[in-house]
């Protein structure tokens, strides 16, 4: 099999892109990993004229114009580490002209898409909750802690302390509908095009994605 070391990364919020990513990153050390979301977030952290230009895109939840972004990523893939061991590029490309510029910028081996019904998507993200302690991540539909205390308390299971259901303040059942609905919309012609392009290959992310590394291997076809 020939090494795939051009890889997008594509799914709905709360399909888990960001573990997938780093399971790759076992069997692919030195691949960079490419978060548009990420950058986006560090360049507002540090105020630059990029973060500023997305500020009031993210805080609604909308989408950073193309043009912005396509540049930002238009130089990331030109670094030298990318051209040297390649990429998982997670959240972009978000809309088809994103997925054509992509093309002209550099042609990906693999279209990996996490594959999760809506429904369980729902449960994922509005039960998600974490233990205040240290961190530990939950979830009161499908990862609840072992040791059940009272309703919606529990013991961390890491920890010990006594944590009971809170959710994020993001991850409300109405901007989680927004959030998909707009996935959706964008996610079909991105989809057609590298079905047609014989790149798309379909993981089934709906049970949380603990896979060895000969199974990631494989996914990725290395
Ligand atoms: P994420 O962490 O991937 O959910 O991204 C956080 C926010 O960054 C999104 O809600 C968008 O506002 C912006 N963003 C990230 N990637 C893109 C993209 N490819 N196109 C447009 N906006 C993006």
């Amino acid at each position: 099999m020939s090494e795939k070391r051009k890889i997008v990364l594509f799914g709905p919020p709360g399909a888990g892109k960001g573990t997938f990513a780093s399971q790759i990153k076992k069997a692919l050390p030195d691949i960079a990993h490419v978060s548009t979301g990420d950058i986006f977030r560090e360049n507002l952290n540090n105020e630059t004229e990029l973060g500023l230009k997305a500020k009031e895109y993210m805080e609604k939840g909308e989408l950073v114009p193309d043009n912005v972004v396509i540049d930002m990523v238009d130089d990331r893939l030109n670094q030298k580490d990318v051209q040297e061991n390649g990429f998982i590029l997670d959240g972009f490309p978000r809309t088809l002209d994103q997925a054509k510029a992509l093309s002209e910028i550099t042609e990906i081996d693999l279209f990996l898409l996490l594959d999760v019904p809506r429904d369980i998507l729902k449960k994922r993200i509005l039960g998600r909750f974490s233990c205040h302690e240290c961190g530990e991540i939950y979830n009161k539909y499908t990862l609840q802690p072992e040791k059940k205390i009272g309703e919606e308390r529990w013991i961390c299971d890491e920890c010990g302390a006594e944590i009971e259901f809170e959710q994020r303040s993001d991850d409300t059942e109405e901007t989680l509908e927004k959030r998909l609905d707009v996935y959706e919309l964008n996610a079909s012609p991105i989809k057609k095009y590298y079905t047609e392009k014989d790149k798309l290959k379909k993981v089934d992310a709906q049970n949380t994605l603990e896979l060895s590394e000969e199974e990631i291997k494989d996914i990725v076809e290395i």
